[in-house]
């Protein structure tokens, strides 16, 4: 019985109901983790793809940070390779 009652909250919470009252506080989901953030926001990337549309990623604040010190590290790694 505790164990139903446990997975209807997690079914319910990883469900779409959240959706409406997460826009209505203008919170949006965040595509890269899932999670409902009001920092939700398209940024661009530390890359240089020759279509521009991959230089941007729509991400939360969090996954944004995680993106930039990964790409930090790329290019970092990239230089070091060419000295
Ligand atoms: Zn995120």
């Amino acid at each position: 019985m505790l164990q139903q009652i446990y997975w209807w909250f997690v079914s319910l919470f990883m469900s779409d109901f959240w959706e409406f009252p997460a826009l209505l506080l203008g919170a949006r989901r965040c595509p890269v983790c899932g999670r409902f953030r009001r920092s939700v926001r398209r940024s661009r990337r530390s890359t240089a793809y020759c279509d521009d549309r991959l230089n941007f990623i729509v991400c939360c604040d969090d996954c944004y940070e995680r993106e930039e010190d990964y790409w930090a590290d790329m290019w970092s790694d990239y230089y070091s390779g060419c000295m």
